[in-house]
């Protein structure tokens, strides 16, 4: 039987405390992967993460640091080295939508803030994920954009900046490395149910408002982007890299057009 078999691979994904991060994390675990859960100021939620995995028969430990900061991500990879002697698999999952603005009325700091986690936090990863990879000759990189790569999304402009500067690093980079055993890969979730947009979800209209642009209908569930995710850091994606999967439902097929037109 085709089965996903992560074993030997040693994982980080950032911000998976909560959330699509957590989905990731736990996937990778039961696909037999050693995972560095990772969460800003390693939060319970961090530990909760690494302890139901652990407790389910896989390999998990927590770690903490804010991905925007060079420094805590410099001591973030040190730590885990010790632990695990190198990474194979890096997910840049930890990320924000920021605060609803259209530009005019925006503030600068809350512009820079997102575009600091969302885009810096990648690349600071990326790059020591790289200094890793490279003498190895092995690795994926998965970075977790956005639909919102795609569909512009008014008083997001930080977050679709930074999610459409993220699939162009993604491809670059593929470039840079593909010589090299290194794959570089993006993932475009669509609506998943999870907190970071609980608040539109937990709304009745603000959910038919978001099922009416979905062609399936219907949100996803963070397991739905668990297992692609897991998919494509595996050998089984041995020739997939510079590209984005959507995992949306739907999003991008413009449902909106069915009808009129
Ligand atoms: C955002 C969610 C949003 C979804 C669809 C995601 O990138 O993080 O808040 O619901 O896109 O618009």
């Amino acid at each position: 039987m085709l089965s996903i078999d992560l074993s030997g691979k040693r994982a980080l994904v950032t911000g998976s405390g909560s959330g699509l991060g957590e989905a990731m994390a736990k996937t990778l675990a039961q696909a037999g992967a050693r995972v560095a859960v990772h969460d800003r100021g390693k939060s319970a939620a961090a530990d909760a993460v690494a302890a139901a995995i652990r407790q389910n028969g896989g390999d998990a430990l927590a770690f903490g640091g804010d991905v925007s900061r060079l420094d805590d991500m410099d001591a973030l990879f040190g730590a885990i080295d010790q632990a695990f002697g190198g990474l194979d698999i890096l997910i840049n999952n930890a990320g924000m939508d920021g605060a609803r603005a259209d530009c005019a009325a925006s503030d600068p700091s809350a512009w820079e803030k997102t575009i600091a986690v969302d885009l810096f936090g990648a690349y600071y990863c990326a790059r020591l994920a790289l200094q890793r990879m490279l003498p190895q000759k092995r690795g994926v990189i998965l970075n977790i954009t956005s639909v919102h790569e795609f569909i512009p999304w008014e008083g997001y402009s930080a977050y679709t900046s930074a999610k459409a500067g993220l699939s162009m690093f993604t491809k670059t980079l593929a470039q840079e490395v593909a010589g090299d055993g290194i794959r570089i890969l993006a993932l475009a979730p669509g609506a998943i149910r999870t907190p970071i947009n609980a608040d539109v979800w937990q709304d009745p209209k603000g959910l038919a408002d978001l099922d009416e642009k979905i062609a399936m209908g219907r949100l996803g569930e963070p397991a739905e982007i668990g297992n692609v995710a897991a998919f494509l850091v595996s050998d089984l994606a041995s020739y997939v890299t510079g590209t984005t999967v959507a995992v949306d439902g739907g999003m991008l097929i413009y449902p909106e057009f069915r009808h009129g037109g």
